[in-house]
C-alpha cells in the first residue's frame, strides 16, 4: 500500500505500481510512493487536454485566485512540508523551511502578473492587436535538488497563462509534490493540474507525447539534450534550465576573512547541489594562500549531519548515484590538487561527504572543467583579472557567475564580460521571482520567472482587421 497518491483528473489515485522513497541521511525508506504507468501518464495528459478549452477561457482574475489559494495552502502547511522535504531531499530543516516559504512566495508572485492585449494600431483603416494565448497541455519536469521551489518556477506561470499541466517530480523526491497534490486537488477544475510520479521512466514519454504542447524542463544538460531531440517530432515548445559550472572570481582588494565565508556559502549551500552554486573559485595570487586557509576553516567548522537534527548546516547528497559521482570527483581531485579540508565520506550510513576544499588545482582537472554538483570546491590561482574572466568563459556552461571586490565599479565592468545568464557582484545565486532566470550556452534555452518566464508559456497571436 502506498502512503501517497497521485492527482489525475481531479482524483487522488494509486499508482499502477509502487516504489520506495529513501531518506538520504539514513538510507531508510521515508514512504512508499505510487509509480505511474504509461497508461496513467496518458490519462493525466488526456485529462489536461480535456480541461484545457474551459480553463483557457477563464478570466485571468479567476486563475490568479487559484494561484493565491495554492500559495496559501503551502504557507499554511509550511512546517509539514519542510519536514517532509528534509526527509526526502536531505537539506537542513531551516533550509527546507526557506524553500517551502519561497515556493509559496514565488507562486504568489505570478498572481501579480498580467498578460494584456497590446493594441498596435487602432485607426480609421485598421485595428491590430498582439495577444498572448495559452499553448495547451504543459509538461513540467522537475529535478531533485529543490523539488518544491522549482515546481513553482513552472506550475503557476503555466496556469496563469491559461494552460493545463502535468507535473512530474524527480523519482527520488516525489513526496512533497504528491503531498501538495492532495492539498490542492479541489482548488482548480478536474484535469487542470495533474501530478504524477515515476521511476525515471516517464520523462521521455512526456517529451514525445503528441498531446503535450510544451515541456518546461529543469535538470541536467545531458537529459536536456534528450528532451530537445525527442520534442522535435511533435515540434513541441521547450524551455530548458540545465546544468552550470559557475565561476566565482575574487579580485585582489577584498578582506579574505570577510569574503571567504560568503564564498564558502555560495558553493556549499544544499551540499553544493545547486545549479547556480559557485563551482570554480578563482582567487588572485596576492591573497590565494589567505583565502584557501579561510575557506578550509569554514569547511572544518561546518556541522554535517541529518537535516532534522538541530544545528546541522550541511545534509547528505540527495541520492546514491550523486553520492558516488561526487566521490569520483574527489578521487580525481586528490591527483590533480591538494586537499586542505574534508576529502571523504562522513560515517558509513547516509550519503554524507565532508565539505572539501582543493587548492593548487587548475583547468584540465575534471573538478574544474565539469559540474561536480556536490560539496567539493576547487580554488584556482590567477594573476590577471581579465585572464580570469577569459578562463571563466572558457566553458560549455553559462548559467551564473560572480565577481567579488571592494571596488564594485571595477567588478561591475568585469561582470559585463561574463558569458552567463546571471552575473552577480559581491553576491551569488540571488534568485528573485521577478527577475528572469536562464542559462547561456549549454546551460539552457529560454527563461523562467519574471514577465519573460511567464511569456514562455504563451503563443503570440496577431489579430489584424481592415476597417
Ligand atoms: P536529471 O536530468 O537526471 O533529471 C531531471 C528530471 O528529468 C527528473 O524528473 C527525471 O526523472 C527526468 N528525466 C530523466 N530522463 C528523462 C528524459 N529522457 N526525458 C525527460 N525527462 C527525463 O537531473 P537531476 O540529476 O535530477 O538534476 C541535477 C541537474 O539539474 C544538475 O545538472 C543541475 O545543474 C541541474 N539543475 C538546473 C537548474 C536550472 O535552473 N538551470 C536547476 C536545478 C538543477
Amino acid at each position: 500500500m502506498s502512503d501517497y497518491k497521485m492527482l489525475i483528473n481531479g482524483q487522488m489515485v494509486a499508482g499502477d505500481a509502487t516504489m520506495s522513497v529513501l531518506n538520504p541521511a539514513t538510507e531508510e525508506p521515508v514512504a512508499t510512493c505510487p509509480r505511474a504507468s504509461k497508461a496513467q501518464l496518458d490519462q493525466a495528459v488526456a485529462a489536461a487536454k480535456a480541461a484545457f478549452p474551459a480553463w483557457s477561457k477563464t478570466s485571468i482574475d479567476e486563475r490568479r485566485k487559484v494561484l493565491i489559494a495554492i500559495a496559501d495552502v503551502i504557507q499554511d502547511n509550511v512546517n509539514d512540508f519542510a519536514r517532509l522535504l528534509t526527509q526526502e531531499q536531505g537539506k537542513p530543516l531551516a533550509d527546507a523551511t526557506g524553500e517551502v516559504m519561497g515556493a509559496s512566495a514565488f507562486c504568489r508572485y505570478f498572481a501579480t502578473l498580467d498578460l494584456p492585449d497590446r493594441v498596435v494600431t487602432d485607426d480609421a483603416t485598421s485595428r491590430v492587436e498582439v495577444r498572448r494565448k495559452p499553448l495547451g497541455v504543459v509538461g513540467c519536469i522537475i529535478p531533485w535538488n529543490f523539488p518544491m521551489i522549482l515546481m513553482m518556477f513552472k506550475l503557476p506561470a503555466a496556469l496563469l497563462a491559461g494552460n493545463t499541466v502535468v507535473v512530474k517530480p524527480a523519482p527520488t523526491t516525489p513526496l512533497t509534490a504528491l503531498k501538495l497534490a492532495g492539498l490542492i486537488k479541489d482548488l482548480a477544475p478536474p484535469g487542470v493540474i495533474n501530478i504524477i510520479a515515476d521511476a525515471n521512466d516517464l520523462g521521455g514519454e512526456m517529451t514525445k507525447h503528441p498531446d503535450i504542447r510544451k515541456i518546461s524542463f529543469t535538470g541536467s544538460t545531458e537529459t536536456g539534450k534528450k528532451v530537445m531531440a525527442s520534442a522535435a517530432d511533435a515540434l513541441k515548445r521547450i524551455s530548458l534550465e540545465l546544468g552550470g559550472n559557475d565561476a566565482l572570481i575574487v579580485l585582489d582588494d577584498v578582506d579574505p576573512k570577510v569574503t571567504a565565508p560568503q564564498v564558502y556559502g555560495a558553493a556549499m549551500q544544499n551540499a553544493g547541489q545547486v545549479c547556480i552554486a559557485a563551482k570554480r573559485i578563482y582567487v588572485h595570487e596576492s591573497m590565494y594562500d589567505a583565502m584557501c586557509d579561510e575557506l578550509a576553516k569554514c569547511a572544518n567548522e561546518a556541522v554535517v549531519g541529518d537535516g532534522l537534527e538541530q544545528g546541522t548546516q550541511m545534509g547528505p547528497l540527495q541520492n546514491k548515484a550523486q553520492f558516488e559521482k561526487v566521490l569520483g570527483f574527489l578521487e580525481s581531485a586528490k591527483k590533480d590538487g591538494k586537499i586542505i579540508a574534508g576529502g571523504g565520506r562522513k560515517g558509513d550510513k547516509g550519503y554524507f561527504i565532508n565539505p572539501t576544499i582543493v587548492r593548487d588545482i587548475a583547468e584540465g582537472s575534471k573538478l574544474v572543467d565539469e559540474e561536480q554538483f556536490g560539496p567539493v570546491m576547487p580554488v584556482i590561482k590567477y594573476s590577471d583579472p581579465a585572464d580570469a574572466v577569459r578562463r571563466a568563459n572558457n566553458s560549455m556552461y553559462g548559467l551564473g557567475g560572480s565577481i567579488w571586490a571592494k571596488d564594485s565599479d571595477r567588478a561591475w565592468d568585469l561582470a559585463t564580460e561574463m558569458e552567463s545568464g546571471s552575473v552577480w557582484v559581491n553576491k551569488h545565486a540571488d534568485i528573485q521571482p521577478h527577475l528572469p532566470f536562464g542559462g547561456a550556452k549549454f546551460s539552457g534555452i529560454g527563461s523562467e520567472l519574471g514577465e519573460e518566464g511567464l511569456k514562455e508559456f504563451t503563443q503570440v497571436q496577431v489579430l489584424n482587421m481592415a476597417r
